[in-house]
């Protein structure tokens, strides 16, 4: 077997398997590793969704994935309502220009859907299972990837695409900055006594950010944050209680909640990675950054990334330059590094905010969010941020080309 590939990916996430699919159109060899291969959807419904955003769509779209992930467990949300203790916002898709402000799909449905685009390509070769276990420089400048098979790969390119405890970015040194929220969410899934109007709620408790996602099927994805002791209490209530303890969280916006899925737990906090690139490597998605998910925008700022490394290296392959170079990798981390950190800072100091009950800091958002509600091309802004359509979008990310050939 062959084991020299111009790219290895480490991680077959959703981030790392759309970058394999972005890639694919340059004709390079390309190795996609994954201990856990996705399996397709099945009843019941996974827990895990994300909230997409528009650019998200268009890219999964442009990989001709989106045809299977929108059959499937995806809805798209029109409306976004954010209140705290006395303060609101309201965000209509209609009255803002666009047909919807995202989808909520199903994360297993995504993944699968990108792992078939990826196992149709010739140039790209999935093992999987497979794991890195050690990456070193060889005296040629080729990078050595050991997997936990004893199997030994050589690659010009390698990518870490294996989400945020990445042993590619911790071979490679990199360190990250790090703020622990000392938070955890819960995530499970509700039905709602009114209907959720295809709208996306989320109250600001000053224990953290209570989330209810529209589903398909007329249920509610609950994402909330709450201080990690007090989850676990909440994670082993009987469904009746954490029932109660959501309708009331919830100030009752949508009636009686109950509780109909199983559970899961994950730990919150935010990461950002020093450098994103040194010569032969290069970190995308979780690996490089972790957000909080009160504004659900972690997978999408990773297929952000995706998007502008597959534009970087597929110039350089049609101008000749040199894949694993420095001066081709730093193009992506000035692209992508900037603006990640504006989004993570921002989600930092949301997260700040909502978190205090100093009296000022109170009123302040209070009145942020009632005030905010009546400037219309305040929220214009807001609205472009979160569907991914502000900064330099790379041309991944922009709608289809009807026209085009894919
Ligand atoms: C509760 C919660 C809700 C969220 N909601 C949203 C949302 O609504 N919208 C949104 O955009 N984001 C959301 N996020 C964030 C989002 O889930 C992540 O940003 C996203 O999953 C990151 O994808 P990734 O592919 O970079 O990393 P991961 O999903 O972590 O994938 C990494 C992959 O690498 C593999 N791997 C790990 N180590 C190795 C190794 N040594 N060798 C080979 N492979 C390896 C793993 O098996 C895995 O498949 C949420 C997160 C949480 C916790």
């Amino acid at each position: 077997m062959n084991n020299r590939f111009e790219i290895i990916i480490v991680g077959g996430g959703v981030v790392g398997t759309a970058l394999a699919c972005a890639l694919a159109r340059t004709g390079l060899s390309i190795a996609l590793l994954e201990p856990q291969p996705p399996q397709p959807p099945s009843d019941p419904m996974d827990l895990r969704v994300s909230a997409l955003s528009v650019a998200s769509q268009h890219l999964l779209a442009n990989l001709g994935a989106w045809a299977n992930i929108s059959a499937q467990r995806c809805h798209p949300y029109s409306e976004m309502r954010v209140w705290d203790g006395a303060g609101e916002i309201h965000f209509d898709s209609a009255e803002l220009g666009y047909a919807q402000l995202g989808w909520i799909a199903e994360n297993r449905a995504v993944h699968y859907a990108l792992w078939q685009c990826a196992s149709a390509q010739a140039n790209i070769r999935l093992l999987s299972p497979a794991q890195l276990v050690g990456l070193t420089t060889a005296s040629d400048g080729s990078l050595r990837v050991d997997l936990d098979d004893g199997q030994r790969l050589r690659g010009q390119l390698v990518v870490g695409a294996d989400g945020s405890r990445s042993k590619v970015r911790q071979c490679a040194g990199i360190t990250t900055v790090e703020r622990d929220y000392h938070q955890h969410a819960l995530v499970t899934t509700v039905r709602t006594e009114q209907p959720h109007a295809d709208t996306a709620w989320q109250r600001f408790l000053p224990s953290g950010p209570l989330a209810f996602l529209p589903l398909a099927d007329g249920q509610c994805s609950i994402v909330w944050s709450h201080h990690s002791e007090q989850t676990q209490v909440l994670a082993e209530l009987d469904d009746l209680t954490l029932g109660q303890q959501l309708t009331e969280a919830s100030a009752e916006r949508l009636g009686e909640v109950r509780v109909t899925g199983t559970r899961a737990t994950f730990p919150l906090r935010m990461q950002h990675a020093q450098r994103y690139v040194q010569p032969g490597i290069v970190l995308v998605g979780d690996a490089a950054h972790t957000v909080h998910p009160l504004a659900g925008q972690g997978v999408n700022l990773g297929l952000l990334d995706v998007a502008a490394l597959a534009e970087v290296l597929g110039q350089a392959v049609s101008r000749h330059r040199p894949l694993a170079a420095l001066p081709t990798l730093r193009r992506y981390e000035r692209w992508r590094r900037g603006e990640n950190q504006l989004m993570l800072h921002a989600m930092d100091t949301i997260q700040r905010l909502f978190d205090t009950q100093l009296p000022p800091l109170a009123w302040l958002r209070t009145r942020g969010l009632s005030v905010t509600d009546h400037l219309t091309p305040i929220k214009q802004v807001l609205v472009r941020q979160a569907m991914g359509l502000n900064g330099t979008l790379p041309e991944l990310a922009r709608a289809p080309n009807p026209h085009a050939s894919v």
